[in-house]
């Protein structure tokens, strides 16, 4: 795969934001035991990087879920791959996503989750797209707001590369 990156939002930028996001979801969840459920594959370094910023009990877990194909553009249609393995009756459970962008696939994880009776059901995206949003789903966690460009990195990918950048950064055509 060609193509120079350019970079958005450092590896030093990352680190700190995700510390900040860990201290936060450590002090409301202060007490308490979480599921962590991680949205593959995009937010698998996310993920990790989080997990290990939070300083409650947790137990995570893995679904998978697809809107994009190899396209830069969404293709509006959700579908399920993997689903988490746990009951999540009376959890508090938390969707670790790694970008909102129409919010067509965090709505439907969260509606599919919902109905599984959670004490509560949050979700902490790394990047969110504002002016690309199509349905008004929360995020009660937010790493980055960043304009309607399709990024790469850190978990993310372009027709399948670029995820083992340490920065989120644009293709430059
Ligand atoms: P949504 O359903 O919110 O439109 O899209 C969510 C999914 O689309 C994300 O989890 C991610 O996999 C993919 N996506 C959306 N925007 C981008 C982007 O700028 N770069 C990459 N690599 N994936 C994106």
């Amino acid at each position: 795969m060609q193509g120079k990156i350019s970079v958005l939002i450092s590896e030093e930028k990352i680190a700190a934001r995700v510390k900040e996001l860990g201290a936060q979801i450590s002090a409301d969840y202060q007490g308490k035991e979480l599921i962590m459920v991680c949205v593959l594959r995009g937010s698998f370094l996310f993920f990790a990087d989080l997990v290990r910023a939070i300083k409650v009990p947790q137990k995570i877990e893995f679904i998978s879920c697809s809107s994009y194909g190899d396209a830069k553009s969404s293709s509006g249609e959700v579908k399920l791959g993997l689903d988490i393995s746990t009951p999540l009756d009376g959890k508090h459970v938390i969707i670790v996503e790694d970008i909102v962008d129409t919010g067509l696939t965090l709505q439907y994880i969260r509606d599919l989750l919902a109905v599984r009776h959670p004490a509560s059901l949050d979700c902490c995206a790394l990047l969110e797209k504002p002016e690309a949003r199509k349905v008004p789903v929360k995020v009660e966690y937010s790493g980055f707001k960043i304009g309607n460009e399709f990024v790469v990195g850190y978990g993310l990918d372009y027709a399948h590369y670029f995820r083992e950048l340490p920065y989120i950064g644009a293709v430059v055509d």
